[in-house]
Parts: structure tokens; sequence; C-alpha cells
């Protein structure tokens, strides 16, 4: 009898220790963006399908990884490096140029547990400048590194070195020369991010640009301006934007969406309402938005312009793409 009961307890408190090992809920959430910049209107049908297959195999990534228990830095960082290699995107190969013809690019990544952050900025010639960010927060005690020395850095670090070229396409070949001769303006839309929330509770962030096509040799956007265009922080979002830089630098984009939410109690969804619309979009801003993911997982997707490229995928098995505004696939999982 003693027998009995001792070995159901030993049962109940095997049971009750393992409930306690794992996470109480198997809940993440993922979500991409890749820039939000061209004419609705030059979106054919097969450029759409192209968009939204290179979408879907990057938001396939992180969502594999956050389903078998990744952390949140470490799958945005692993989408990014596929957005970064797609020549779709501004962002690694298939980047923007400046009105030199040289293309130089911005990253950034911040783990929203510990409110670490590491970007680069300016660098000419390491094929994935959101790994160079990822070194830059966990083996420097810096959070930004630009140009020479950013790239001596990533070197020194091992990461993959590339001609300047490797970056080029034909299209952003053509389109350079458009600005030079002035028959284009500059294009500062874009770049490609990545937000997660993993099963562990924690968020991330991390985006990657070339920048604004024709910029200025030196320009800097707010990709790599921690609380610009990214940020995270578990006690309230993960942010990662795309759009007019030096407006989101000014108004400070992402930091301002999570303070509202931290300090005046408002939602995701409005918080980010408020400064994409209220805030960004009179400044003249327009051509932009944000991805976000808040602490319990919801996703928002607010932009002000007439597409964004972009993704997402939960635990509960719902994902979707999009790239015209209010044109959304979405899908189940089986
Ligand atoms: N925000 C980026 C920048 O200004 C450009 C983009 O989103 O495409 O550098």
């Amino acid at each position: 009898m003693i027998k009995k009961s001792l070995t159901s307890i030993l049962l109940i408190l095997g049971l009750v220790s393992t409930l306690y090992a794992q996470p109480a809920l198997k809940k993440w959430s993922v979500a991409i963006h890749g820039g939000a910049g061209g004419a609705p209107s030059s979106m054919t049908t097969e450029r759409k399908t192209e968009y939204e297959k290179a979408l879907l195999e990057a938001i396939a990534i992180g969502e594999k990884m956050l389903d078998n228990g990744s952390t949140a830095l470490d799958a945005v960082e692993k989408v990014v490096i596929y957005l970064e290699n797609s020549p779709l995107f501004n962002a690694g190969k298939g980047a923007v140029k400046s009105i030199d013809g040289i293309h130089e690019l911005d990253a950034a990544i911040m783990d929203g547990s510990n409110l670490k952050a590491g970007a680069v900025a300016g660098l000419r010639d390491i094929k994935n400048p959101i790994k160079a960010a990822r070194l830059v927060m966990d083996s420097t005690a810096h959070v930004l590194l630009i140009g020479e020395g950013a790239s001596f850095f990533a070197k020194s670090m091992g990461l993959e070195v590339v001609e300047n070229s490797y970056f080029s396409t034909k299209h952003r070949e053509e389109q350079i020369k458009r600005i030079q001769e002035r028959e284009e303006k500059e294009d500062p839309r874009g770049t490609v991010g990545c937000v997660a929330l993993d099963i562990y509770g924690n968020l991330a962030a991390a985006t990657s640009t070339g920048g604004m096509s024709g910029k200025r040799w030196g320009r800097v956007g707010d990709v790599p301006v921690i609380g610009a265009g990214t940020y995270a922080n578990n006690s309230t979002v993960a942010i990662s934007g795309t759009g007019h830089g030096e407006y989101w630098i000014r108004r400070v984009v992402a930091f301002d969406i999570s303070a509202l939410m931290e300090y005046k109690g408002m939602t995701l969804e409005s918080a980010a309402n408020e400064v994409i619309f209220n805030k960004i979009t009179p400044m003249g801003g327009s051509g932009g938005g944000i991805i976000a993911i808040d602490k319990e997982g919801n996703i928002v997707f607010t932009f002000n312009t007439g597409l964004m490229h972009r993704a997402w995928s939960k635990s509960d098995g719902e994902y979707g793409v999009g790239v015209l505004k209010g044109e959304e696939r979405t899908f189940k999982r089986q």
C-alpha cells in the first residue's frame, strides 16, 4: 500500500517537473519584410509571384527554427541572411548603390531579453552584414562599428569577404544610371527585416539594408541606429522598419512605439498607427512602415505605402504572405 502511494507520488512529481522543465506554451511568432518601396502599379503578377516565393522561403526558415526551439535571436539572423543573399531585395546581394556607384551596407540586430544590440554601417565588402552586426553584439564591448573599422573587425572574425561588385544586379546598375542622369529620384526603400518571439518568451529584431539609392558617400540610415529602424525589448515589442531613414531617425520610430506601449499602455497596433500615421506621415515620411511582434506574439504590419513585401507565421499554424496593401494570402499548416 505504502509502496503504491509512494509510486503515485513519484509519478505525479515526475509529471509536474516535466511540465515545469518545458516552456509552458510552445508559442512563437515570426514576421518579415522585404521593404515597402516601388509603385504598386509596377508590380506585375510575375514579379509578385517571385517576391512571394522568396518571402515564403524566408519565413519557412524562421518557422522551422522557432518550432524546433531555436532562440528568436538565432532565427532573425538566419532569416535575414537568406534575404541578404536574395538579389530581389535592397540588402546584401541586390543592394542599391550610392551616387558614386558604390554599395555601402548597414545592418543591426537586437536581443530583447537583455537589450544587447550590435550594428554595422557603411560596409563595402562583407557578404552578410547581419552576421557582422551579430558579432559586434556578441564579441565586442560596442554597439555600432562603421566603415573600415567594421570591415576589419568582420574579416578578423572570419566572415566571408566579397568584391563590392558582388552586391550589384542589372536592375541596380540601371537604377543608379537613371539617378545619376537625374531621370529618377533617390529611393530609400527595399530594406529587409525580421522580428520574432521564441518559445522562451524572448523577442528579437534584425534589419539589413543597402540604404537609400543615390545616397551620399558615408550616409547612414535608420537601420543601424538602435531605436530608429531596429529595436527589441522583451517587455514590449520587437520592431524592424523600412522607409526614408532620415525620418525614422528623427522620430526614433521603433523606440517610440515601444515607449508608447510601455509608458502609456497602448496596444502594439495603436502605438504603431500613432507613430506611422500621426507622426511620420505628416512630416513627409510617406514611403515606409514597420513590422512588429509584441510579447504575446501579436504581429502587425503598419505601412503608409501601397505595398510592403511581407510574410508571417505563428505557432497556431497560421502563416501568410502579401505584397500589395490589403492583399494577403493566408494558409494553415497541416
Ligand atoms: N530605411 C532604409 C534607409 O533609409 C531604406 C529602406 O528601408 O529601404 O537606409
